[in-house]
């Protein structure tokens, strides 16, 4: 049996910063739509879409995305 521990993502946001590269809309576009600056869309299941966060977070060039996760 697999008991390999999944995180669940269940915030998304984004800090005051975003320099409207778009790139984490490029990433995710499930997740981020970027008009006047980066914004998360609502009612998402940001589990779906957890590789994809971490990614667009650890490559936003301004670190302004930030995400809350917890152990399933
Ligand atoms: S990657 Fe970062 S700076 Fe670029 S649009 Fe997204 S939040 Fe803004």
């Amino acid at each position: 049996m697999s008991c390999a521990s999944k995180k669940r993502i269940t915030k998304v946001e984004i800090e005051p910063g975003c320099i409207t590269c778009g790139l984490c809309e490029f990433i995710a576009p499930e997740v981020f739509v970027v008009t006047d600056i980066s914004h998360v869309k609502p009612e998402i299941d940001y589990t779906m879409y957890a590789s994809a966060i971490e990614q667009a977070a650890q490559e936003c060039p301004v670190q302004v995305i930030t995400y809350k996760e917890e152990e399933q």
